[in-house]
């Protein structure tokens, strides 16, 4: 396997260039954009503040509500393991805790101080890809999916709510961030 090491993607046109003979920017031979190296990685950290930002606010919005008999009923991302607790089952409930909030949040938070550390850290690097790898959003984002279809079919006034698609927006930055995110630089430090 070829190590890539000093590869960075072009943001015109995707193709990969080397940059181990490059200082600051490099030109792309296909599409001639001039990448800036920094501002590339730069990226990365905006992306993943912006994640986090969302990510913070995201338990104050209701994802889904229903009114069931007149009565209204919503739940936030928060509820959702407290939820399943309620209906013992402790380990499902610790296990979700953990993939919908504390891997995300980890995510965005190894990204953003990868920028400020200059030491290489292994213990690090191995979290970042627990919490990349064990990050379920996206599949917690269909399970939402599938609530809404079945509470639709009984109950008529079923809604996705705000919080619904700012967990949208924030899959699309935590995808972005992840993307752009050299995760050597928490291996090497630089
Ligand atoms: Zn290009």
């Amino acid at each position: 396997m070829k190590k890539l090491d000093n590869v960075i993607e072009c943001y015109g046109c995707g193709t990969f260039l080397d940059i181990s003979h490059a200082d600051s920017a490099v030109k792309c031979p296909k599409c001639h954009s001039i990448i800036d190296i920094k501002n590339h990685k730069k990226e990365a950290l905006a992306y993943a503040i912006s994640a986090l930002f969302l990510f913070i606010v995201l338990p104050s919005y209701p994802l889904l509500t229903t009114n069931i008999n007149s009565t209204q009923l919503y739940a936030t991302i928060l509820d959702t393991p407290m939820m399943i607790y309620k209906e013992h089952f402790v380990f499902v409930s610790i296990l979700t805790f953990f993939t919908i909030i504390i891997a995300p949040l980890l995510n965005s938070l190894l990204i953003i101080f990868s920028f400020f550390n200059k030491k290489p850290r292994k213990t690090l690097f191995k979290l970042y890809h627990i919490s990349k790898e064990w990050g379920f959003i996206d599949i917690f984002m269909i399970s939402c999916i599938i609530s809404y279809i079945k509470l639709s079919a009984t109950f008529q006034n079923t809604h996705f709510e705000t919080g619904f698609y700012l967990m949208i927006i924030y899959l699309i930055l935590f995808y972005l961030s992840n993307h752009k995110f050299d995760e050597k630089t928490l291996l090497q430090g630089k």
